[in-house]
């Protein structure tokens, strides 16, 4: 089994330390020869205009959505959540115009909890993870989900009451937060487990 890693920007390292402590083998995708023989992908989490200018930059967009198409299961953390999303505004700016996948049918608001100083640590209840440790920075929140997208986690926010920060879609799998800072093995263990042997 071998997981690619996008890295073009962001915490792809912590992804790659982590499943490699898993037994799992990781290459790091920055071109589309490195998608060949990957059996799952990750998008992590770091500038989400940065990382999706790139992809297109490369000529990654198509390779990766093809994948996504015939069930190559996918992650998305944070920016990576992102990037899957069909429909981004940022709660200061409104649209963003940006480049993403547009692979899950859901909404999300960029920097949904504020700015850097902002960031958080929470425990998140994820259906069929349990409860996982989420590290948020700058983090986006899923705001609606229509179509095969489904909402699977929630976060109970001081301010802004119950929000969605996980969304599951057929063999996507997104997270408004980071699971590899956080070092929370069970994410990693559902995501492999979307993995068909
Ligand atoms: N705020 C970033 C963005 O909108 C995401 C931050 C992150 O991945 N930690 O792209």
């Amino acid at each position: 089994m071998k997981v690619g890693i996008l890295a073009l920007q962001g915490d792809f390292l912590e992804h790659s330390e982590l499943l490699r402590e898993l037994g799992v083998e990781t290459v790091y995708v920055k071109k589309q020869d490195d998608l060949r023989d990957v059996d799952a992908i990750i998008i992590p989490g770091g500038e989400s205009t940065t990382i999706g200018n790139l992809i297109e930059v490369r000529g990654l967009g198509e390779p990766i959505r093809e994948l996504a198409r015939s069930g190559t299961p996918i992650m998305g953390t944070c920016a990576g959540a992102i990037l899957l999303a069909r429909k981004v505004v940022d709660r200061v700016v409104g649209e963003t115009g940006q480049y993403t996948l547009g692979l899950m049918d859901m909404g999300v608001v960029r920097n949904a909890f504020g700015r850097q100083k902002n960031s958080f640590i929470a425990r998140v209840n994820v259906e069929g993870i349990g409860e996982v440790s989420g590290v948020f920075i700058r983090a986006p929140a899923i705001v609606e989900a229509w179509g095969a997208t489904r909402l699977i986690g929630y976060l109970d926010h001081p301010t802004l009451g119950r929000i969605g920060v996980a969304a599951r879609q057929d063999n996507m799998l997104s997270l408004a937060f980071h699971p590899e800072i956080s070092g929370d093995r069970k994410v990693y263990e559902y995501f492999l487990g979307m993995i068909k042997r």
